[in-house]
């Protein structure tokens, strides 16, 4: 089998103006990043604003292994599939991070025959969007430290400056820095730390953000710090907003690329699906829905976080009713969930299959409770055996639940016919009567404690003593009615990522709680969250070269 690398460098691709005019998008309503790569104009966002909208498909997928599932892959390839069938379907994904590519993980255009192109540069550094971001968040930093420097009108109180600088690289050893050091023109010292850039607000801002004007509200509001009286400093109060916002003006448009396949693949934003929440910009999505009859978008990490803050966070603030979601799951993940340990989940085990498969259960349960349509698909892997395929078929099947195989990996838009079909009947036969899980109205606590009960199965809750306090500071500024963005492990439905499978009879725990003001959510941290993750003892970059050609390997 050929790498995923490979594969993408075989491809022929189309030019970008060609797979536009797929989506009836004319050459002058692009601005060209060379020739297959383009963003979309204020021109063209304009003109579609009347248009009416397609369906939209959620893809997610249950709790993963540390190796990721699939979401990505299954997403490329149902798109591809829809193209088959002759179907105007576009794709809305994220933008990968550079840390991960260098790291574990490696690149996230998805894998095998179902992948979006170019990868190399979808992978490294695309159309720049992640440098702007990283750079308006730490010139937001210079101007605070400035601030101080200049005599600290403001008030800024050293000890409570929230704000963070930022570097999509996993560099554990900016976790936390002491800067200022040297003499008195070197600035006030103090200890400092750094997030990877998709962990950065300004990440989640920009892809929550409707157009300009409310990217500017949203970065103006953003709280960088408390004052000596304990009151927010925003970004507006160190008149950080308009310079910031000129660095992001070709940030907030979303970029085009296409498939191995030519289908159309809108690729914008990217936010950590913890202390954020892990989906595509809103103006992409909203974009590709006016353009296609079908818009297959991902969220990260498993349903438990990435679905569950599509349809609580970005769904309900961008006013978007998705029609189905697919629900990935791998019989690696589910064995993975039955207690196998990663060395083993190549061979057969249907026991372990059987005493996992009650996340799949859960799962289900969970996306029924937004009354969205759901269809579950296994990725097929060349590992899984005819026995363990045919267990998963018939307990979704004994639940009513669509059933599909997934063969996109290794075949392509073809291996996924199957389960195009299945969501165009779904699409087709059943009604999305799309609602959020819980109301604005509802206290913090309450929210917390519905996603907690709900989604995660959990008992209660428990809050640490500053998360108490950090909740009724927010409720008194007048912040109560955000939605919640939880931070939790991935491996779990729990806090806990060692309880595997459907945990029951345990408590969330929240830790730390504080407010994204510019995002326009609150952040639970429930147990240890990195948002700045560090190397492996062999990181994918030692495997990383590129030729006198400019040709790139070992980018996977
Ligand atoms: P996710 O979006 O859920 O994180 P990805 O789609 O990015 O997952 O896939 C993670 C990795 O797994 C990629 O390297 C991809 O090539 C690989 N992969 C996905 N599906 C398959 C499959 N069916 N068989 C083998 N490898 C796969
Ligand atoms: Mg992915």
């Amino acid at each position: 089998m050929k790498s995923d690398i490979q594969i993408a460098q075989e491809a022929v691709m189309e030019p970008i103006t060609e797979v536009a005019k797929r989506l009836d998008i004319r050459e002058d309503e692009l601005e060209l990043y060379g020739k297959y790569k383009a963003k979309f104009s204020d021109e063209l966002l304009e003109r579609l604003k009347d248009e009416p909208d397609g369906k939209l498909v959620l893809v997610t997928a249950i709790n993963p292994t540390p190796a990721g599932e699939g979401k990505t892959t299954t997403s490329v390839g149902l798109g591809q599939a829809f193209g088959k069938l002759g179907k105007k379907a576009v794709i809305a994904l994220r933008e990968p991070s550079l840390g991960p590519c260098f790291g574990i993980k490696g690149g996230a255009a998805g894998g095998g025959y179902a992948q979006v192109v170019p990868m190399e540069d979808l992978n490294l550094h695309f159309t720049g969007d992640f440098h702007a971001i990283t750079s308006a968040n730490n010139l937001l930093a210079a101007l605070l430290d400035n601030h101080i420097q200049q005599g600290n009108e403001l008030g800024i109180d050293p000890r409570q400056i929230i704000w963070k600088r930022c570097l999509d690289m996993n560099d554990r050893v900016l976790r936390n820095v002491v800067v200022g050091l040297g003499s008195k023109m070197d600035g006030m010292v103090r200890e400092d730390h750094f997030v990877i850039t998709v962990a950065s607000e300004i990440m989640a801002v920009l892809c929550l953000a409707d157009d300009m004007e409310d990217l500017k509200r949203r970065l103006g509001n953003i709280i960088v710090a408390y004052n000596f009286e304990g009151k927010p400093v925003t970004a507006d109060d160190l008149h950080a907003t308009g310079s910031m916002a000129a660095l992001l003006k070709d940030a907030l448009k979303p970029n085009l690329i296409q498939t191995l396949e030519h289908t159309p693949a809108i690729v914008h934003g990217g936010p950590f699906a913890n202390i954020a929440h892990g989906c595509n910009s809103v103006r992409a999505t909203k974009a590709a829905l006016k353009l296609a009859d079908i818009v297959v978008t991902e969220a990260g990490f498993g349903a438990d976080l990435g679905a569950e803050k599509f349809l609580d966070i970005k769904c309900r603030k961008a006013g978007l009713k998705p029609d189905a979601v697919v629900l990935v799951a791998t019989v690696r993940a589910l064995k993975y969930n039955g207690g196998v340990p990663k060395e083993n989940l190549s061979d057969e085990n249907l026991e372990a299959l059987k005493k996992g498969i009650v996340n799949l259960e859960k799962h289900i349960e969970n996306v029924q409770k937004y009354h969205v349509p759901v269809v579950v698909t296994l990725n097929s892997f060349v590992s899984d055996t005819e026995a363990e395929v045919a267990y998963i078929e018939n307990f979704c099947k004994e639940r009513g639940c669509e059933f599909a195989l997934s063969e996109v990996w290794e075949k392509g838009g073809e291996g996924g016919i199957a389960l195009a079909n299945k969501v165009l009947e779904t699409l087709e036969n059943k009604e999305s009567h799309f609602a959020p899980i819980y109301e604005d109205s509802l206290s913090l606590e309450e929210k917390i404690e519905t996603i907690a009960k709900e989604i995660y199965g959990a008992d209660g809750v428990t809050y640490s003593p500053a998360a108490k306090k950090e909740l009724k500071r927010i409720t008194d500024m007048g912040m109560g009615h955000f939605p919640v963005c939880m931070a939790k492990t991935q491996y779990s439905l729990s806090d806990d990522p060692k309880k595997l499978g459907r945990p029951s009879g345990f408590t969330v725990n929240v830790r730390e709680v504080y407010v994204s003001a510019g995002a326009e959510f609150v952040v639970a941290v429930n147990g240890s969250i990195m948002t700045m993750p560090g190397l492996p003892k062999k990181p994918a970059a030692f495997g990383i070269d590129v030729d006198a050609n400019g040709t790139i390997t070992g980018l996977f």
